[in-house]
């Protein structure tokens, strides 16, 4: 694990009740759990979608040790060839979980092979090449999938139609986040007010990933720079000081839109000129950066491009 998984691992909830936000998921969840107990019966396959860093793995985990099992972890693309998924499955006990994130990834191969294994808890292997290969079926136990993904609409639909229920995790509000940070700095032991929090959490895009890397940054700041202790100021000043506003727009976003509104004069512009003027992958433009300005009325997309709105403009005419 690296630094910062196991600095997740070490603040991520692991009960339902701990889980922050969420509410209408959070009773779902629970009234599922519910039946499945009640009626003795496997937890039907789950699929969790929403943007990076909302809390699809975390959920995935709360999931499991509400029901006491096992849950392993893989991705759609660590997943290369049928047999590593064969591997995977075979692994499996009674009613553990098997977690796929980034499952819109899979392999088409790959995904084939994981359809019996859902809908009939079988694995179908190919035995010897050519003419003298025959089938094999193995029976799987019971058990429960959880896909997450990023991106629901890029799931194919024979493989969305096998998730029984599905689950949309939408941004957090400043209360909800005000939460999430008060909590993750009780466990780290850093000192902070209900106003310090309030201020980090305005800055957080709606995300408790951001929310808790803002808080150890912050303290970083606070620990240099004051006593450790994080009020509304030294917030303020912490946020300043990494270069993130009061729009919550970091200086990668101001970068972004200072292409859009100065460089192409507020003229449509595409999605690889934009990467490349920012030396950042398409995936992480359209991913990371993009949401928090469309959902904040910065940008437009367009079929022809990406434009910078009026209130993107009027920014650039403050400075
Ligand atoms: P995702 O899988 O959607 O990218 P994660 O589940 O890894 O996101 O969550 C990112 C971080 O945010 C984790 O460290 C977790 O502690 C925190 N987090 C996410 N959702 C919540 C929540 N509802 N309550 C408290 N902390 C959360």
């Amino acid at each position: 694990m690296d630094r910062e998984t196991q600095f997740e691992a070490g603040i991520r909830p692991s009960r339902l009740e701990e889980y922050i936000g969420q509410e209408k998921i959070k009773k779902q969840v629970s009234l599922f759990l519910e039946a499945s107990r009640k009626k003795r019966e496997v937890l039907d396959h789950i699929l969790i979608s929403g943007p990076p860093g909302l809390g699809k793995t975390t959920l995935a985990q709360v999931i499991a040790s509400e029901i006491g099992r096992n849950i392993i972890f893989t991705s759609g693309p660590v997943l290369e060839r049928k047999g590593d998924l064969a591997g995977i499955l075979s692994s499996l006990e009674e009613g553990d979980i098997l977690f796929i994130d980034e499952i819109h990834r899979l392999n088409p191969s790959v995904e084939e092979a994981l359809y019996p294994a859902i809908e009939d808890f079988r694995l179908d292997i190919v035995i010897g090449k050519g003419n003298s290969s025959r089938t094999v079926s193995i029976d799987l136990p019971k058990f429960t999938l959880i896909g997450a993904t990023t991106r629901a609409g890029m799931l194919t639909s024979p493989l969305m139609s096998r998730f029984g229920i599905v689950l949309n995790l939408d941004y957090y509000d400043i209360p909800s986040l005000k939460m999430i940070i008060i909590r993750s700095a009780q466990i780290l032991g850093i000192e902070i007010t209900e106003e310090g929090a309030v201020e980090i959490a305005r800055r957080s895009r709606g995300t408790p990933r951001i929310a808790n890397r803002l808080l150890k940054r912050v303290h970083d700041y606070a620990v240099v720079h004051s006593n450790g202790k994080i009020d509304r100021e030294t917030a303020v000043k912490g946020l300043d000081f990494l270069q993130i506003d009061e729009n919550g727009l970091d200086s990668l976003d101001r970068k972004y839109l200072e292409v859009l509104v100065n460089r192409f004069g507020g003229k449509p512009v595409g999605l690889s000129t934009i990467a490349s003027a920012l030396s950042e992958s398409k995936h992480s433009v359209e991913q990371v950066i993009e949401p928090f300005l469309i959902r904040e009325g910065y940008i437009q997309k367009t079929p022809r491009g990406r434009i910078a709105t009026e209130k993107a403009v009027n920014l650039f005419k403050k400075v």
